[in-house]
């Protein structure tokens, strides 16, 4: 493609994108179709010759477009968002037109200084002590497992890496100990850094769903008693179904008791930590090793830009640093080698974005949203909570609203769990195969919920009313209206 035709077509890209952040609202939230309309649609192997720009973006159009759900919409409230903006974007698009890979120092001097600064930018921001030092990684579950990686290693001595797991096996296996509400990633990260699922220990949660310091103080005694050899606790501030926020003092000061890593999953709610009014999430994190929160979820920025904070950067180095002779510098000793802070070699210039949006935005700019998205989420509960025949079902510290249709609520009549999870699925599909909303579920104590989540970048008063709208007017409560009256 020449520079001309690129130059023609980036333009109406751009303007197509301007357009559709704007006018996201015209398109259902969740895609209509059904499983294999895209694929049955598109060829069955590549062009052998190069096609036009206007025959891909007519198929962009006709093909795509129709399967795709739209995360950008205002009235997007399913899952944790993966929010995005104007000049996050506009860093993307350097990023690719520049198509570095930010491994080494050397390989873009800017895309490592850059994300060092940014990283300093965003721990002033979260007010984290000066000891911690971040990185970009592409998600929370990427991050968690670093911090598994590292919890493993540091008991270990490094031996792990070294020798394998011949040592810490069997009554030695190294324990893992996160909430019954962690996230899967945990679990996850847990199997891949060969600790073995069964070495994941499940500590109970309060009412409100957070961790019990208690019930994990005497899970890790009874490990030691055992001769087992407690590892790691993964707390987490804000979790996936309720954002429930674990305690982070007491879990803390049972770490350091123990001599235990402490990582916390703040994926979604660290950046409510901006917040000074929020701070409180994060109280007694001084005395957490590492920190995971997603600049992709609730700041605004593009998928994928994670951040992950380390209180040992010497101790993530001597996990992951591998010298080969092809890599190597003169400056290694002076510099940031980002390659040696994670998993991956290659790493996009992720920085770049995450500096348009800090700097467009401004603290105080990404304050306010965040804001507004708290006062909605309250605004929400509100609702629920005065009406006739709908409850939460677990406190809301954030944007997130667990909820149900309970349609006796009022009148006294009881309905069975099982009829009442019915209801609540019949509603949650009504409502998301309108178009007009997009909300998830999950299981609190068994008891299936409808979940909604207040976090796009677009989302005002008016698509959260819309919200309430759609549920009120679905069928599915209507028709019980009628029947109780
Ligand atoms: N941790 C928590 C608490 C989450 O809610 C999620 C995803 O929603 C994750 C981790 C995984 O995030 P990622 O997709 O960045 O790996």
């Amino acid at each position: 493609m020449d520079a001309e035709t690129f130059r023609r077509f980036g333009y109406q890209l751009i303007d197509w994108v301007a357009d559709y952040l704007q006018e996201a609202e015209r398109y259902p939230v969740l895609s209509p179709l059904s499983p294999g309309e895209v694929r049955n649609r598109l060829p069955t192997g590549p062009p052998l010759s190069g096609e036009p720009m206007e025959a891909i973006l007519k198929d962009f159009q006709e093909i795509i477009l129709p399967g795709i759900t739209h995360w950008n919409h205002p009235r997007f409230f399913a899952y944790f968002p993966a929010n995005n903006s104007a000049p996050s974007i506009l860093g993307e698009i350097l990023s690719a037109g520049l198509g570095v890979n930010s491994m080494v120092w050397q390989s873009s001097p800017a895309a490592t200084e850059l994300e060092e600064v940014v990283m300093d930018w965003l721990r002033q921001m979260v007010d984290l002590p000066q000891e911690f030092r971040g990185v970009i990684q592409d998600t929370a579950s990427t991050a968690t497992l670093c911090a598994l990686l590292c919890a493993r290693e540091k008991l270990a001595q490094f031996q792990v890496n070294r020798e394998g797991f011949s040592d810490w096996s069997g009554k030695k296996a190294l324990r893992v100990y996160t909430s019954s509400e962690a996230h899967s990633s945990v679990e996850k990260g847990v199997k891949i850094a060969g600790l073995g699922s069964q070495n994941l220990v499940t500590i109970a949660v309060d009412k409100a769903y957070a961790m019990d310091p208690g019930d994990l103080e005497r899970k890790i005694r009874a490990d030691r008693e055992q001769g087992l050899t407690p590892c790691c606790v993964v707390a987490t501030v804000g979790t996936t179904s309720s954002t429930a926020l674990d305690p982070l003092r007491p879990i803390g000061e049972i770490a350091q008791r123990y001599g235990l890593w402490l990582h916390v999953d703040a994926a979604l709610a660290g950046s409510a930590a901006i917040l000074p009014e929020m701070r409180w999430i994060l109280d007694g994190i001084e005395s957490a090793d590492s920190l995971v929160f997603n600049p992709h979820k609730w700041l605004f920025t593009n998928f994928d830009c994670s951040a992950f904070f380390c209180r040992h950067p010497e101790t993530l180095t001597a996990t992951f640093a591998i010298h080969p002779e092809y890599l190597k510098t003169d400056r290694d000793q002076e510099v940031t080698n980002f390659r040696d802070w994670g998993i991956q070699l290659g790493r996009r210039f992720r920085a770049l974005k995450l500096w348009f949006v800090l700097r467009t935005y401004g603290v105080e700019g990404l304050r306010q949203k965040l804001r507004d998205h708290l006062t909605l989420a309250q605004e929400f509960k509100g609702w629920v909570e005065e009406s006739p025949d709908f409850e939460t079902l677990a406190p809301i510290p954030l944007n997130t609203i667990c909820f149900r249709f309970q349609p006796g609520k009022r009148s006294g009549r009881t309905l069975s769990a099982e009829k009442l999870d019915g209801l609540n699925k019949d509603l949650l599909d009504e409502v998301n195969r309108s178009g007009k909303i997009f909300i998830t579920s999950t299981r609190l104590s068994r008891t299936f919920c409808l979940r909604l989540c207040i976090g796009q970048t677009q989302t005002r008063r008016e698509h959260v009313l819309q919200a309430w709208d759609a549920l009120q007017g679905s069928q599915v409560v209507q028709e019980w209206r009628q029947k109780l009256r």
